[in-house]
C-alpha cells in the first residue's frame, strides 16, 4: 500500500530498529515507547485488521505469534511480556496495517488487563 507507514518500513524506505525480519514479517521498536521494551510484530502482507484477513494473511499471523516467544527472548522478556492488537480506531488503532504490540521490560502491572 503506497501511503502505508509500515508496509514504506518493510520496503526499507523508511528507516525502522529491526530486532527481527525473516519473509514472512518484521519486527522493530515502537518510534514512541510505551513500556521499556516495545517492539510491533507486523506481517509482511498490508491489510488493518483480523476482519479482513484472507487465509494466507492468516497463516502469516499465525506464523508470527510462532515467532514471538523467540523475539521476545531475544529482547530478555524471560519474566513475561503483553500483547496488543488494536482492531480499528476506537481500540487506538492508528496504523491501519495489522501489527502485535510485544510490551514488557518492566512489571506491566494489571489495568487493563
Ligand atoms: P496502533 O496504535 O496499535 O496502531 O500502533 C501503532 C504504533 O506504531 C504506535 O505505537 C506508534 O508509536 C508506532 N509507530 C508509528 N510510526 C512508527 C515508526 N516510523 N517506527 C516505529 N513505530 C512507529
Amino acid at each position: 500500500m503506497a501511503d502505508c507507514i509500515f508496509c514504506k518500513i518493510i520496503a526499507g524506505e523508511i528507516p525502522s530498529a529491526k530486532v527481527y525480519e525473516d519473509d514472512d514479517m518484521l519486527a522493530f521498536r515502537d518510534i514512541n515507547p510505551q513500556a521499556k521494551v516495545h517492539v510491533l510484530v507486523v506481517p509482511k502482507s498490508h491489510f488493518a485488521t483480523l476482519a479482513e484477513m484472507n487465509d494466507a494473511q492468516a497463516e502469516l499471523v499465525k506464523k508470527c505469534m510462532k515467532k514471538i516467544p523467540q523475539i521476545a527472548s531475544s529482547l530478555g522478556l524471560s519474566d513475561g511480556y503483553r500483547l496488543i492488537v488494536n482492531q480499528g480506531e476506537a481500540a487506538g488503532q492508528t496504523v491501519h496495517h495489522l501489527h502485535i504490540h510485544i510490551l514488557g521490560g518492566q512489571n506491566m502491572g494489571e489495568k487493563m488487563l
